[in-house]
């Protein structure tokens, strides 16, 4: 029987707070972004009157589409790779951009907020693996990174992001997400000005549990929540 995304949902909720016991943590402290790329809006709708309020999108086109037919208390995280050109029409429709993978980007970002009067949440990407097939700063590139980013007005870094290898054992994640933890620690006690790394975006589906254990302070489940894509 196909499983409806009110089981799944509890299902998530009850994994969170297991892993919460187990790490000693408190949930409160963790978001949940339901990551609904390619699914048709009953299926965000639906969500949203189970009580979800962050949705993770990684297209833009997807998010000019589904952002204006949500209510207006609805948080949009973009958390696929953007290109440069595309920073304006998306910006008005989300709340963080977790994707931030090069210095040239944050400019575009840092220009289109102080043009549109608004400060802009932002996470910087880190491919904490190497995966030659993924975007993100090295872990050794972000300190650089950081040095500029910090001195752009309309933008505070709250933090990082990365996506995990995909594996069938989600242990095989963890030293990732202590590589990430440790980074995101060295930082904030460097206590940099507009830097405040108070958010951790790790873990998905098949290793979200795992991820809070390591310190997690969002976590992007998709299909674990709306089903298979
Ligand atoms: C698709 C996606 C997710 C969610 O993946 P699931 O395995 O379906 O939970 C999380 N983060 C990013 C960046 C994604 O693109």
């Amino acid at each position: 029987m196909k499983k409806t995304i009110r089981d799944n949902l509890e299902q998530v909720h009850k994994n969170m707070a297991s892993a919460c016991a187990r790490s000693g943590r408190d949930i409160r402290q963790i978001t949940l972004i339901a990551v609904s790329k390619t699914k048709p809006l009953e299926d965000l709708q639906m969500a949203y009157d189970l009580g979800v309020r962050d949705f993770g999108e990684n297209k833009v086109q997807e998010i000019l589409q589904k952002a204006p037919q949500m209510p207006s208390d609805v948080r949009f995280h973009m958390i696929g790779h953007l290109q440069r050109n595309k920073v304006r029409q998306v910006l008005p429709h989300v709340s963080v951009i977790h994707s931030v993978d090069s210095v040239r980007l944050a400019s575009e970002i840092q220009q289109e907020a102080q043009r549109i009067d608004r400060i802009v949440d932002i996470l910087l990407e880190v491919n904490v693996a190497g995966e030659e097939s993924k975007f993100g700063f090295s872990p050794e590139e972000v300190m650089e990174a950081l040095s500029s980013i910090c001195n752009f007005s309309h933008i505070r870094v709250c933090g990082l992001m990365t996506i995990a290898p995909f594996v069938e054992n989600s242990e095989k994640n963890r030293p990732v997400f202590q590589k990430l933890f440790q980074l995101y620690v060295d930082i904030k006690r460097k206590n940099i000005d507009n830097v405040s790394m108070s958010v951790l975006s790790m873990g998905m589906t098949g290793d979200y549990e795992v991820a809070v254990e390591e310190g997690a302070t969002m976590i992007r489940v998709g299909t674990g929540i709306f089903g298979a894509r």
